[in-house]
């Protein structure tokens, strides 16, 4: 920008300086001068102070401004060498941008990352990029950015397909290789050296700057004034709440002031908070320090000079001004590269770009942030120095990171985290393991922080303070650089690469060691642990490493010489750990069947146990692939196989499943107890359920059954078995000459039995696993996906699952990848959801038979489900329940021995007992777990055996069914195992496993049969035990027939159980009970209809014609007493429990600010409907005593629960609020049930023109009876003569009170409470707008169904739920009562009013002119009223005519109403028309014509009637349906048929039910000259004009339905309009919780103290402050980042719903973790609007709140 541009305004002492300032003379001197150096700080020593931080406002702008006047022009025109507009214009013309994108995220962007391409999932794209990418066709993930990192896009190296969008496609023209400096000239390279080394050398001068109160030479200020700045700076210590207390205190400030000034300091970490002279900036200093040093260290405060922090701000903007340069070209950004790199004069790592990096701790965090951003646009932006960059950053590793670790910022501000964008490029990963050893440094540095260690040099982490844990969890952040250089393997290797890499494995295996064997454990006996021992962070260490483990393994695959390295390497490690091994512990020699061994005695319940082994598992992980890549068969040489003991390598990991056996026999609970999500656990189950799950176990359990496999697969199998025998202590047992008769001898402590029995279990268990385990490639001879099918098929085998389910019990490997969706397909398939619920998977029915009930990574309860699962899915098929074991693959030929365990000695000798056991059972010392597991590990050697023979021709030695008849060897001549089996078969308590013996022995029976016809030609006919077969078949069948009885039985019991708890079956009771009203109706209905007046005449339900239902008794039961009771007048009264609620939902108008409820009137609701007050209800009856009675119940359970537990319920009790007894539903009110009003018989009935006389002589005798009840002071002036009152109308008669004493009570308890919460204001059963409210509620609510019917398009009567016709019924009927409970003349008073709105009367002021009136809410308010006027009437005026009258007059009304505000003529239709309408339409037109004749010329001509009349027909019809609504549930009159229904017709019929002519132009037309003045009256007041010509809101009819807001389709546009919405009142800053109205789209800045605001005397969110604008109090919101919708009621309720979005597995992803892509679901965003729609928001959040406690406990206010 050139400085003569920009004379804006300046501080006035500064004019004239700037004046006299030539940019183009300073540069011009700067060019000519030898140490340019010296002159430019010279100048900044001048200038910055004086532009800079001049008071304690500090003033951007016109700082900016002065800046890039006085400052940045001189030295832009210096580096062009001419002016800067120009110059920099060329530089841009040469320029050749990056191809990479670099785009910087910020905080909740969107980022995409794709699946199927990215190298690993820190590889990301902007979504502009990500839009003009090939993968926004593939598998792709979303997130939102957490800020800091860029695009990806351009790098080669990140993306295996497709690295450019369209945008920054490389053009093939271009070639990259030439070096961008080739454009410039040597002297402008010169000049841009001279200008980069100064700024940035400043820059970095003052930012690492620490000293308080002087400068660095040559930036002394000439003129020194005495003022400071007190500077506060921000820590990750203290809470917002502890900074905003002590500033108020410290320096005097309000609490906004403290809140803007901490927000300021937590966002750019540090904020001055005082400016004057030295004591003054010093003593709000010692105040701050001294406030909070209390709890913790105190706050930094520093008090500084203000020439320094003027130079601090004029630093950053430098460093700013570099990035905005370097901009231009990519020249400007090289030079500047070299500029920061060049080495400076104290030698290595002494660059400017090394300064920062290593002052990085010390510097705050605005500092932090804008120096890391320009390393980010300049050196990691051009290739060549981002090698150069990445080399400095790996040598300064070590030091930063331990900075880092004192450092208490966290890790996003640190330079540190620049490591992703480092390490994470492959070839530069690489690059540094070779060049700068970085895989040693980083594991090094980690080991060096993790100082606690036992005596052995394990780790300790046992009493552990804070600080400690705090350091812990810092130094986690070097394992995930550690992942991020490994994330990659190689696929070459260079020598260079295999000798840094076995480096640093060497010193991983170092930190693996001190691992092996930490935090050992020892059983307690006698006494529990009182203190919770300390597990956890050894835990979190082993889940840290989980990935980097097997990526190591990964990198040793790829290379067989590195492999066989590294398996030497990992032994050694092992034989050093043991070298203590067998020390201290005694040799012993088990035997067993003929067999012995020696080992030693060790006992995993009496010494100490490890759970953590890790240098044995990777061993384990190693010899896998030692068979996996054939290594040990082709190099056998060269590997130490000679050297390993088996029994060493499955000592430790053999414990460790002992370990986990014991616990599963309850033999450790005595180590304490842990709480876990509210539920007490025992800690060894504790770390045993970690040991198993799916995000350790593939590095935990997995390898320790893999270590088991391995040294089985090298031992005699007897011998195997005896060691587990010992290790379990259940050798004494089995080996015992007399094992098979255990009852008779131990009968000891039944405990011991007990655990001895799930030992027993446990230990056949883990045979079947070591046997059966062969889906890693490597153990059996599998293909890599295999091993994933199997796990999906056996999580199916429980039940069908969603998506999400399933990638949560899969391991996800480094990339976050389960590989579940290549190989879905082929063993589920997918089914949809629904409105509710989401998409599933489900097992293919052809992938059952590979169900293995002991899988091995099934929990005991997965186990038992599955079980459940599969029995029923093959009794289902018609199946036997037999659920044998699949069909292996075979194993890889290094384990191929492990199959001999199957026939060995001692496990026959154990099967032969357990067997021998369960035949004859004996209390307690036997399990049928135990006996399924031996029929199981049968059926695995029969299976085995039948695979050999059938697929090796060659003779083969596994022969079990020969062992399995032999008798028992162990005691000698005890029965065989096939013996024991056929005598089991028949045992009649053993029912359920029989399916799985007859399996056995026909399996058997083939095998044998298969030997002999392979043997010799004989066949077995098997004729015989066919027959046996079918018989045993039927006694099947009759046997399951009785099992399905008992469970029909079973299930019905626990069916009356369960309803008993009434709340879990609201909806069954809720349709049982609506069913049995409906019964009722239909039968007063069918009555009805046979009735003589209905079925000869037309239905009419208003006027003297109206037909007369017959009276019938209305008997109602109620809930609470299960009484009956006739609802009548004089009876007791009957209650209808109700919620009245504010209501904005069908508001035309959402700007409308809310009533002042002291001074609104109600009378009159505008036709923009903006607040009004919904009734609705549950439908259920009570008699108003048992009400009563229930809710002083629950109030004074109330009172008494919150002395007790200051818990909060999810109803308000003080607001009078209780649920509904039977359904739990929210109410707050009661309506009481009135009979229906009795019509009179009409008479002769007067005319239009007769009633509007005798009712204005009705009026006006009304309006002097009340002026003589006002004090004689007021109508002292009035001096006018008495209105005789027609003779028949006593304005002093005072009607007797039909109703009861408990109706009249009900009829002021539920007009109080809808005027109380309608108003939102203290109840006062005196106030005159009870009626009003009531009636306005009335009318407000049918409106509200109305719209409902016709938004769900359903017929508008006898569509309705019950209890909504229940609801308006008794709304109606209570309407015309009310007036009983309020004072006449009240009443009467505002019946004269609102008649005034039509008829003008002078003796009422200021009655609304029509267009300011709903007229529905005119019609209900005006015949609800006139029963206080008809009460005096005895002239035999029947209200049926008067309600006629007063219908006709006010849908002439609304006619006029509508064609005042009818569009513009549509030209476009089609407005050809029959003859039938021709009359409507001429009616139309003289109707429009009379109106102009009125109004005048802001009535738009228009000629076509067709036109007008299709404006009446459409807008007047939802206020007839009101109507027929009212009238109908008022009068009691049924509805004709072809209103039930959906037809043609239905303007007819209805104009026919509400006794009106089908043209209702006729209404005006035949009354023309009564009309008239009225017309002319209404057209005429003044209110018409102003709001035709555009002063008032103007409604047009027929009110569209509010919807909801459009949503887009694809969330990421939802969470992109997020990332760019600006905290309101923070300037600038980006929201944390950008918060979407559904209601009216706004954004807001939810849950964050900027945007607080105060409501009625409390501070709530900006979604409560919003709520209470837009939805009276009702709000639904989307939060963005969370993806989660949120409904709000009042201050204290809300709940969370599920968002309409859905990902293609039909599942919702709140808290966007799993960053599916998210579509709109429209059914359920439907579903949400009609939740809204029939305003039962609050409803839902009283169920979630009842069926989830937790939500009680939420602040919603504060969202
Ligand atoms: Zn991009
Ligand atoms: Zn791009
Ligand atoms: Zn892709
Ligand atoms: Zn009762
Ligand atoms: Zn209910
Ligand atoms: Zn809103
Ligand atoms: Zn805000």
């Amino acid at each position: 920008m050139a400085a003569a541009e920009s004379d804006r305004e300046v501080p006035s002492a500064l004019c004239t300086e700037f004046l006299n300032f030539s940019v183009k003379d300073t540069a011009s001197k700067w060019l000519q001068v030898t140490d340019l150096y010296k002159e430019v700080y010279h100048h900044l020593a001048r200038y910055v102070p004086k532009i800079y931080c001049l008071g304690p406002n500090l003033n951007p702008q016109s700082e900016d401004l002065l800046a890039q006047m006085l400052l940045q022009a001189p030295l832009e025109w210096y580096l062009c060498g001419e002016d800067p507009s120009t110059g920099l214009a060329k530089l841009e013309q040469n320029n050749q941008p990056s191809q990479l994108c670099g785009h910087v995220f910020k905080v909740g962007e969107p980022t995409y990352s794709c699946r199927e391409c990215a190298a690993d999932p820190t590889c990301v794209l902007c979504m502009q990029c990500f839009l003009g990418s090939v993968h926004k066709e593939h598998r792709y993930r979303m997130t939102t950015s957490g800020g800091g990192g860029f695009c990806d896009c351009g790098d080669t190296e990140a993306w295996k397909k497709g690295p450019y969008c369209q945008k920054h496609e490389p053009n093939i023209s271009d070639s990259c290789h030439e070096d961008p400096l080739a454009h410039l000239s040597t002297d402008m390279i010169a000049r841009c050296y001279n200008v980069f080394s100064i700024v940035l050398k400043y820059a970095v001068d003052m930012l690492t700057w620490d000293k308080e109160d002087e400068l660095p030479p040559g930036l002394e200020p000439p003129d020194r004034s005495d003022s400071y700045y007190c500077m506060l700076f921000n820590d990750e210590v203290h809470t917002y709440e502890q900074v905003i207390y002590t500033l108020q205190k410290a320096v005097n400030c309000t609490q906004k002031e403290a809140v803007s000034f901490a927000t300021t300091v937590d966002r750019d970490g540090r904020k001055s908070v005082r400016f004057g002279d030295f004591a003054f900036c010093e003593l709000a200093k010692s105040v701050i320090v001294r406030n909070t040093s209390r709890q913790s260290k105190p706050l930094r405060v520093q008090v500084m000079h203000s020439s320094v922090v003027a130079h601090q701000c004029f630093a950053l903007k430098a460093l700013h001004w570099l990035g905005h340069v370097i901009g231009y070209s990519d020249a400007l950004r090289r030079i500047l590269c070299q500029v920061g790199l060049e080495r400076g004069p104290e030698g290595e790592n002494s660059s400017l770009v090394d300064t920062l990096m290593l002052c990085d701790s010390k510097m705050w965090k605005g500092a932090r942030n804008v120096y890391h951003q320009l390393f980010m646009s300049s050196l990691l932006m051009d290739l060549k120095y981002k090698k150069l960059f990445a080399i400095q950053f790996a040598k300064n590793y070590r030091r930063l990171q331990t900075d880092f670790m004192e450092d208490d910022h966290e890790r996003v501000v640190s330079v540190t985290s620049l490591s992703v964008q480092l390490f994470t490029v492959p070839t530069m990963a690489r690059m540094l393991i070779t060049e700068e050893n970085l895989m040693t440094t980083i594991i090094r540095t980690f080991v060096d922080h993790l100082r606690h260690r036992d005596l052995q040099g394990r780790f300790q982490f046992e009493r552990y303070t804070a600080q400690q844990a705090f350091k812990f969890r810092r130094v986690q952040s070097l394992i995930g650089d550690l992942k991020y250089v490994l994330i990659s393997r190689p696929t070459e290797w260079s020598d260079q690469l295999r000798e840094k890499f076995l480096e640093g494995l060497d010193t991983f295996l170092e930190l693996l060691k001190c691992m092996q064997g930490m935090d050992p454990v020892v059983r307690q006996v006698g006494q529990h642990i009182e203190m919770e021992p300390e597990w956890e962070a050894a835990f979190t260490l082993q889940m840290k490493l989980t990935h980097i483990i097997s990526m190591i393994q990964e990198w040793c695959a790829t290379d067989e010489r590195v492999l066989i390295e590294a398996y030497k390497k990992c032994l050694t490690a092992l034989t050093h750990c043991h070298s203590g091994f067998a020390d201290g512990e005694q040799p012993i020699t088990l035997s067993m069947c003929g067999h012995s061994v020696d080992t030693i005695r060790y006992c995993v319940s009496q010494e100490k146990v490890s759970i953590h082994l890790p240098v044995s598992r990777l061993l384990a992980g190693l010899h896998v692939l030692l068979s996996k890549m054939e290594v040990a068969y082709r190099f056998p040489e060269q590997l130490p196989l000679s050297e390993l003991s088996p029994p060493m390598l499955i000592e430790h990991p053999l414990r460790c499943l002992v370990l986990c056996a014991q616990v599963h026999a309850g033999m450790w609970r005595r180590n304490g107890f842990s709480l876990v999500n509210q539920v007490v656990h025992s800690v060894l189950w504790l770390q045993i359920y970690y040991y198993h799950n799916v995000k350790c176990r593939v590095e935990m359990f997995d390898k320790d059954l893999i270590m088991l496999q391995a040294g089985a697969s090298m031992m005699d199998p007897n011998h195997f078995l005896m060691i587990v025998l010992s290790r379990f202590e259940l050798y004494h047992i089995f080996s015992s000459a007399d094992c098979r008769k255990r009852y008779n001898r131990e009968t000891a402590n039944k405990d011991v039995v007990q655990q001895n029995n799930t030992l027993t279990e446990e230990m056949l268990h883990l045979i079947m696993m070591v046997v059966g385990e062969r889906f890693e490639a490597g153990i059996g001879q599998v293909e890599g996906c295999d091993e994933i099918k199997r796990e999906i098929l056996h999580q199916l085998c429980i039940r069908p699952m969603a998506h999400s389910e399933l990638v949560k019990a899969l391991p996800e490997n480094e990339n976050k990848e389960t590989g579940m969706e290549r190989v879905i397909d082929c063993v589920a398939s997918f089914k949809k959801p629904g409105v509710t619920g989401r998409g599933l998977y489900e097992l293919r029915p052809e992938c059952a038979k590979q169900f293995n009930l002991y899988f091995h990574h099934y929990s005991r309860a997965d186990q038992s489900k599955a079980e459940e699962a599969q029995r029923k899915l093959k009794r289902q098929n018609g199946e036997d329940t037999a659920l044998p074991p699949p069909v292996l693959p075979p194993f890889c030929p290094l384990f191929a021995s492990l199959v001999n365990i199957l026939q060995c000695d001692v496990l026959l000798g154990m099967l032969g007992a357990v067997l021998q056991w369960a035949v004859e059972p004996s209390a307690g010392h036997w399990s049928e777990s135990m006996l399924q597991r031996v029929l199981h590990l049968i059926g695995m050697a029969l299976l085995e055996e039948r695979q050999q023979l059938e697929n090796s021709s060659e003779d083969n030695d596994f022969n079990f069914t020969l062992k399995m008849s032999r008798p028992g060897e162990a005691p000698s001549n005890t029965a065989s195992v096939l013996a024991l089996l056929e005598n089991l078969q028949n045992a009649p308590h053993l029912e359920v496993h029989k399916d799985m013996i007859r399996w056995l022995l026909k399996t058997e029976a083939g095998i044998k049969t298969l030997r002999e016809r392979s043997a010799s030609t004989s066949t077995v006919t098997a004729s015989g035990s066919r027959g046996q077969e079918e018989t045993a078949c039927d006694k099947d069948k009759a046997e399951r027939k009785r099992k399905a009885e008992m469970a029909r039985l079973r299930r019905e019991k626990v069916m009356a159980q369960m309803s008993e708890m009434q709340r879990h079956f609201i909806n069954e009771n809720k349709e049982l009970f609506q069913q049995s009203l409906e019964e009722l109706d239909a039968s007063t209905s069918t009555s009805l209809e046979h009735s003589p007046t209905s079925s000869d005449a037309a239905l009419v339900c208003v006027g003297p014609r109206r037909s007369r239902p017959r009276e019938k008794r209305q008997v109602v039961t109620c809930i609470l007493c299960q009484e009956e009771q006739e609802i009548r007048a004089d009876g007791k009264a009957m209650v209808l429990a109700a919620f009245v609620q504010r209501s904005t939902v069908m508001s035309k108008n959402r700007k409308r600010p809310p009533h002042d409820p002291k001074r609104y009137d109600p009378l009159f609701m505008h036709p923009d409907l903006s607040f009004g007050t919904h009734t609705g209800s549950c439908g259920h009856i009570m008699h108003s005593h048992c009400w009563q009675r229930y809710s002083e119940a629950v109030q004074a359970k109330e009172q008494r629960r919150q002395q007790r537990l200051r818990v909060h319920t999810s109803y308000d009790v003080g607001n009078g609020e209780f649920l509904c007894p039977l359904c739990e539903c929210l109410s707050n009110t009661v309506i009481p049930l009135l009979p229906r009003t009795k019509g009179s018989s009409s008479c002769e009935q007067p005319g239009l023109g007769q009633w509007l006389k005798t009712s204005g002589q009705q009026i006006k005798a009304m309006h002097s009876a009340h002026r003589k009840l006002q004090p004689v002071s007021t109508v002292e002036e009035t001096v006018e003569e008495e209105c005789p009152a027609p003779e028949v109308f006593t304005v002093n008669y005072i009607p007797t009170n039909p109703y009861s004493s408990t109706i009249k009570e009900m009829l002021t308890t539920f007009g109080t409470a809808t005027y109380k919460v309608g108003l939102k204001v203290h109840p006062n059963e005196q106030d005159p707008r009870i009626p009003i409210m009531c009636w306005g509620s009335c009318a407000y609510t049918i409106q509200s169904i109305e719209r409902l019917l016709v938004d769900e398009k359903k017929p508008l009567f006898g569509s309705l739920p019950c209890r909504q016709d229940e609801c308006l019924s008794s709304l109606a009927r209570f309407g015309s009562a009310c007036w009983t409970a309020a004072c006449q003349p009240t009443v009467q008073g505002h019946f004269i009013r609102l008649v005034a709105a039509l008829i003008p009367d002078p003796l009422v002021e200021a009655s609304p002119c029509i267009l300011d009136v709903d007229m529905l809410h005119l019609l209900v308010s005006v015949v609800l009223s006139y029963g206080s006027v008809h009460s005096q009437d005895s002239s035999g005026l029947s209200v049926d005519a008067v309600q006629l009258h007063l219908f006709h007059l006010i849908t002439v009304a609304h006619m006029v109403q509508i064609l005042l505000t009818s569009g513009p003529e549509e030209v476009t239709m089609e407005q050809e028309s029959g003859e039938a309408e021709r009359g409507e339409e001429e009616g139309a037109c003289r109707l429009y014509n009379t109106l102009r004749t009125h109004v005048g010329s802001s009535l738009p001509e228009v000629g076509s009637g067709w036109h007008l009349w299709r404006c009446v027909k459409t807008g007047i019809l939802p206020y007839l349906r009101g109507a027929a609504l009212f009238f109908h549930h008022l009068n009691g009159v049924p509805a004709p048929p072809e209103l039930h229904a959906l037809c043609p017709g239905q303007w007819e019929v209805l104009c026919g039910y509400l006794s009106l002519p089908s043209n209702l132009l006729q209404l005006f037309h035949s009354q023309q000259e009564l009309l008239e003045p009225l017309l002319h009256g209404w057209c005429t007041h003044p209110g018409v004009q102003q709001t035709l010509q555009g002063g008032g809101v103007l409604v047009s009819f027929p009110r569209e339905s509010n919807s909801l807001i459009d949503l887009p389709d694809d969330y990421s546009a939802l969470i992109n309009q997020a990332s760019s919405f600006t905290c309101p009142k923070s300037g600038g800053d980006k929201s944390r919780a950008p918060t979407l109205c559904l209601v009216c789209g706004s954004m807001l800045c939810s849950q964050s103290y900027c945007c607080q605001t105060e409501l009625e005397g409390e501070d709530v969110g900006a979604c409560t402050a919003h709520t209470f604008a837009c939805g009276a109090g009702v709000g639904i919101f989307l939060r963005v980042r969370e993806s989660q919708v949120l409904f709000l009621a009042g201050k204290t309720k809300g709940c969370f719903y599920a968002p309409p979005y859905l990902d293609d597995y039909g599942e919702t992803d709140q808290g966007l973790r799993r960053g599916n892509p998210l579509h709109l679901c429209h059914e359920r965003y439907r579903k949400i609007q009609k939740l809204w729609r029939q305003h039962s928001i609050t409803e839902e959040i009283g169920h979630a709140q009842e069926a989830n406690q937790t939500l009680v406990g939420i602040d919603w206010q504060h969202l």
